[in-house]
């Protein structure tokens, strides 16, 4: 696994927001927690309680229940978003993770994915009151090429039909 200048500045930022969030709710910050925090943001893809453990299980033997808390705490401070798959949970990193900002069409309801790290620096940036932001995902709200060629093939026609009428 690569671990580019981008992949070590996420995690620095992790790390960061870790230590605030355990400022914060006066939790002990052991060495363990940051360790799981490194590995989850190594492995960059979809874990499990399992197989996070046996990442770190070299370096760091640490009990199920113990990698299961970090990772709860984890979620609580937004470093880790929770997918609920039936029979399995697996966690994800979300913290200062690329994010996608959305065109969405009003007409068709279609939505349009982009990247854009100007919009999401800018918005990082912003502090707001009582809230502390992890994450931002924009959605734009529009219409699409197709719906407005459509709309405009209509408008055509009902001129043809005005004219006719007249
Ligand atoms: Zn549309």
């Amino acid at each position: 696994m690569t671990v580019t200048n981008n992949d070590d500045k996420r995690l620095a930022c992790a790390r960061e927001a870790l230590t605030q969030y355990m400022l914060e709710k006066r939790c002990r910050k052991t060495p363990e927690r940051y360790a799981l925090l490194e590995a989850a943001y190594t492995i960059g893809e979809q874990f499990t309680v399992d197989t996070l453990q046996k990442f770190v299980e070299k370096k760091l033997p640490l009990s199920r229940v113990t990698v299961y808390n970090n990772l709860e705490l984890f979620v609580k401070a937004g470093l880790v978003v929770k997918h609920p798959t039936p029979g399995l949970v697996k966690y994800e990193i979300c913290y200062a993770k690329k994010t996608h900002h959305k065109l969405l069409c009003t007409v068709c309801g279609s939505t349009t994915e982009f990247l854009d790290d100007a919009i999401s620096d800018f918005l990082m940036q912003k502090r707001f009151k009582k809230f502390h932001s992890t994450n931002c995902s924009v959605t734009i709200f529009g219409i699409c090429s197709r719906c407005q060629a459509k709309i405009n093939r209509e408008r055509k026609k009902l001129n043809k039909q005005n004219k006719k009428t007249k």
